[in-house]
């Protein structure tokens, strides 16, 4: 089975084939030649990961999936959710990853200063068009946002982030014991279940 993934990220690509295992064959977005960005214009992770799918559908007709991921902060409203890349940095594209990643923290720890409640929840949603039919499919991991910063590993919310039942942040986790409980591979392994038995 031959599958895009609708990414053009080298490193997500080789996480998720991981995941995914031998059977099928996963191309990016670079390898069908399509080096523009699909546009995310929706405010829900289910809109903007089903148009990506829709995209590549209507473009290349081929078979695909893609994903999109929120951390969702119960006190904020559920922000930044679909806003997650972009929460405390648009129109200050010309910042390094890791400088978005620290203002986005930033952003949440201010808004969150004096609140008590921090429960939140990472929340990845995939989208696949298998034939032309769509699917969808939900990872969740349920966690509390810290006060501060801890760990260096992971990116993103990982250093604010303690996962439910830990006392350590995603930052302080290695990969491994990241992928074991994280929204991302709950996800992609509903997906792998599903797609093990079309094949
Ligand atoms: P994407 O949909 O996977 O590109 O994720 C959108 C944004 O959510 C990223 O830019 C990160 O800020 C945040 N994010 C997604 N997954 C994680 C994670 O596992 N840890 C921390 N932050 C994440």
């Amino acid at each position: 089975m031959k599958l895009i993934f609708a990414t053009h990220n080298p490193h997500k690509l080789e996480e998720i084939s991981h995941i995914l295992g031998d059977g099928i064959e996963l191309l990016n977005l670079n390898d069908i030649d399509c080096h523009e960005e699909i546009p995310e214009p929706f405010n829900t992770l289910e809109e903007n990961a089903t148009e990506k799918t829709r995209y590549i559908r209507e473009k290349y007709n081929m078979d695909c999936f893609a994903d999109d991921t929120g951390l969702e902060i119960d006190a904020l409203n559920g922000e930044p959710g679909v806003f997650s890349a972009r929460y405390a940095v648009s129109g200050n594209d010309h910042l390094s990853l890791q400088m978005k990643f620290k203002a986005n923290i930033e952003k949440v720890l201010l808004n969150l200063k004096d609140i008590d409640d921090r429960k939140a929840r990472f929340r990845t949603v995939i989208s696949l068009d298998l034939n032309k039919e769509r699917f969808l499919f939900e990872g969740i991991v349920n966690g509390t946002i810290q006060h501060e910063e801890t760990g260096e590993k992971g990116f993103g919310y990982d250093p604010i982030f303690r996962p439910e039942g830990f006392n350590k942040s995603f930052a302080e986790m290695s990969l491994e014991e990241k992928n074991r409980i994280s929204h991302r591979a709950i996800a992609f392994k509903k997906l792998k279940e599903f797609l093990t038995t079309r094949l």
